[in-house]
């Protein structure tokens, strides 16, 4: 049947061919919207409220997963964890979860648990090697975010990834842009901890524009060189979130992103944002999009030789 989404198409990032190895590695990342807060919190006062209703909006959640084919999957704000991994199993794919520790969903009547972050993986391509989870801390003290980091190994090259997610602090103000600082920075620090060699990809809805201090300390780390993928093309793209709350009015922003090791991975395609005649003017999420947030997709080729160590 004829795809009631919205048309994604990607873009080609020129690249040395010859500098690479193997089969690429495409990852996806996307804070789903989580059933209850979409529900009951956000106010998406433009979106029609049967396109909010559980049994629409996660079969359009997983065509959105699975259109693109990905080898391995972030997920932010899940709260229906049993359901994308009893039906992600039938397209080759094991799933690990980390909840929230004091998720807002679970104050909300008729929840369905709390919500959280979460991996998938082809199976049939990666074995798991490691798994760690962490609630992030800032100035030592425990926050209400986490990270989930898998350490995976490619069952054909026997070459090992590090891919870790999050959902750092929501909301805008001075504090809270510190405060998420304070969240990237242990998060670094976990994944330094984690990571030894292996080349590293941490996707996840960061709740920060470019311009906020997170975004330079996840790219500055000395122990772990990243950049941002999408950062590749030129610039990030002008909204990965598009949507309209009651009271907040139209909010577009940039704010999740997928960092990788830039020395040890080469980003050779890219999944645009959808244009904003397709969006439609309700913005998301809408009949033709089951989120407030874009997914973002990226193939990864393996660097033959770090370019570290040239
Ligand atoms: P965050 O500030 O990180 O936000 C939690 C979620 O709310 C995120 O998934 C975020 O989505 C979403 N969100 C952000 N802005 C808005 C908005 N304007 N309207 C609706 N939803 C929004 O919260 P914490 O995890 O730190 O948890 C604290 C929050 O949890 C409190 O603000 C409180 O509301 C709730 N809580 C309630 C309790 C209670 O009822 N007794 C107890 C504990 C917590 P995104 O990242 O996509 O922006
Ligand atoms: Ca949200």
């Amino acid at each position: 049947p004829h795809s009631q989404l919205i048309k994604r198409t990607f873009q080609t990032i020129p690249h040395d061919s010859a500098s690479v190895q193997g089969d690429s590695v495409r990852v996806f990342q996307w804070n789903v919207l989580s059933q209850a807060l979409g529900q009951n919190n956000d106010k998406f006062d433009c979106c029609p409220l049967e396109a909010l209703e559980w049994k629409r909006r996660r079969c359009h959640m997983l065509e959105e997963i699975v259109r693109h084919n990905p080898d391995v999957i972030c997920l932010q704000e899940v709260d229906h964890f049993d359901f994308l991994s009893r039906a992600l199993a039938t397209q080759s794919y094991s799933g690990l979860f980390v909840p929230k520790p004091d998720s807002p969903c679970v104050y909300i009547k008729d929840n369905n648990g709390p919500d959280g972050c979460a991996i998938f993986y082809k199976n049939n391509r990666f074995d798991l090697l490691e798994k760690h989870d962490k609630i992030l801390q800032v100035w030592t003290v425990h926050s209400n975010q986490v990270t989930l980091l898998l350490i995976l190994k490619d069952k054909c090259t026997g070459q090992e990834l590090c891919v870790t997610t999050t959902h750092l602090k929501a909301r805008k103000g001075a504090l809270l842009s510190t405060l998420r600082n304070e969240q990237g920075k242990d998060l670094l620090q976990f994944i330094s901890s984690y990571a030894g060699d292996r080349p590293t990809i941490i996707c996840g809805d960061f709740n920060a524009e470019p311009t906020e201090p997170v975004y330079s300390t996840m790219c500055s780390c000395p122990d772990l060189p990243l950049d941002s993928a999408y950062k590749v093309s030129g610039l990030e793209p002008p909204y990965t979130s598009w949507k309209i709350r009651g009271g907040e009015g139209e909010v577009m922003h940039t704010i999740d992103y997928m960092f990788y090791s830039k020395n040890k991975l080469t980003v050779s395609s890219l999944l645009n944002m959808p244009i904003e005649r397709d969006i439609g003017e309700n913005r998301v999420p809408s009949m033709s999009y089951p989120s407030d947030h874009f997914s973002l997709v990226s193939d990864f080729y393996f660097n033959k030789i770090s370019k570290d160590s040239e």
